[in-house]
């Protein structure tokens, strides 16, 4: 008999995830955190080793998984456009064979199972804000194709399940989310513009930098993510989890800029194919369905940000190695 849910992880050594496991193991939950390391590591859940309650597994979820647990919550998957298409199979694999794997694993226990899917379902969207009833404007060929149509491809798949064997699922549709954590090298555009400013280096804004994201702190993800995951088994989802403030990305620039006082200049580098150019969240359904909304504003996370990567960089070989591969 277990008192305490039994919480498996998937992509839990990543940025969201790890922040996800420590909430929970501070909720008193018993936690298997799985990854494979290919983005994430174990010095981002190493502070949580000492923990009896906390486990981690060297695991590709691309292969069936033989655990008994209460809850799942899967985030296995690359998150930043350059890691998803370094192999663009492996990351198609990762989002269907690993949605079938970890769904299968639900059934099997009867498990509740959330699924980290993302505004990338909704391509380069023709609707403003996004709502969850519209379907989206993909390019199932491109570049990016690996990600949003695996992602879109378990999505169905997490429907189907429901509709077919009745597992218990909730669809989180995550937005650009940010913190401490996101890895210094990873492309995304909030790791590096900071690290830019903190090293003094151009910061690169691809295209005319007019696009527009929605940029959620961690910590407020992270309470989406657990609030949707207590919710009846009626909150199935899909649905939205994000900050509905939209910034272009010229404007993140000078925030940037602005916050760690660089003397960074900004320059304009090609922007990447199928790049959206609007993305903002309609958030009414977690609003009236989960009670959520986020409350830290970009100022406030860009702060504890900047500190966490000013804490990292004040490692001399990992700024020489950066400041080489910037
Ligand atoms: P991340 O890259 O830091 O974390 C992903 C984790 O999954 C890493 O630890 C990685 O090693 C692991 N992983 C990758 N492939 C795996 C596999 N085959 N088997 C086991 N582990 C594997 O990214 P993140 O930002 O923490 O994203 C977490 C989840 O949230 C992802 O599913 C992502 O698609 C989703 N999401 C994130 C954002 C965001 O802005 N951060 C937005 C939308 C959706
Ligand atoms: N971007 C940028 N400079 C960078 C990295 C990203 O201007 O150094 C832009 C990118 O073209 C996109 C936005 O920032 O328009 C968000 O990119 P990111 O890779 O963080 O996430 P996306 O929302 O595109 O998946």
């Amino acid at each position: 008999m277990h008192l305490q849910p039994r919480i498996l992880v998937s992509g839990g050594a990543g940025f969201i995830g790890s922040h996800l496991c420590e909430r929970l193991l501070a909720e008193g939950a018993n936690v298997l955190c799985v990854d494979n390391f290919f983005t994430g590591s174990r010095k981002n859940v190493e502070h949580l080793l000492d923990q009896k309650s906390f486990e981690v597994s060297r695991h590709d979820v691309t292969f069936p998984l033989y655990v008994e647990v209460d809850q799942i919550y899967n985030l296995a998957c690359p998150a930043s456009p350059v890691h998803y298409q370094h192999d663009p199979v492996q990351t198609t694999k990762t989002s269907v064979h690993g949605a079938i794997n970890m769904l299968g694993l639900a059934k099997r226990l009867r498990a509740r199972i959330l699924q980290a899917s993302t505004s990338e379902v909704y391509g380069d969207p023709s609707v403003h804000p996004q709502t969850e009833d519209y379907w989206g404007n993909v390019n199932p060929i491109g570049p990016r194709s690996c990600y949003d149509e695996g992602k879109r491809c378990a999505e169905t798949l997490f429907f189907d399940y429901w509709r077919q064997h009745r597992v218990r699922i909730r669809v989180a549709r995550i937005f650009n989310t940010y913190g401490p954590r996101m890895h210094p090298n990873d492309g995304r555009v909030v790791s590096n513009f900071v690290v830019q400013a903190l090293l003094a280096r151009d910061i690169t804004v691809y295209g005319d930098g007019e696009q527009t994201r929605s940029f959620c702190y961690v910590d407020d993800m992270v309470d989406a993510l657990v609030k949707l995951m207590a919710a009846p088994d009626t909150v199935t989802g899909p649905i939205n989890l994000g900050n509905p403030e939209q910034y272009s990305m010229l404007q993140l620039a000078s925030q940037v800029i602005e916050l760690t006082g660089s003397r960074s200049r900004i320059v304009h580098r090609p922007k990447p194919q199928d790049d959206p150019r609007q993305r903002c969240p309609d958030v009414a359904q977690a609003k009236s369905a989960l009670g959520w909304q986020p409350t830290t504003a970009l100022t406030e996370g860009l702060k504890r940000t900047i500190a966490y990567f000013e804490r990292l960089l004040s490692d001399q070989n990992l700024r020489k190695q950066l400041a080489e591969a910037q």
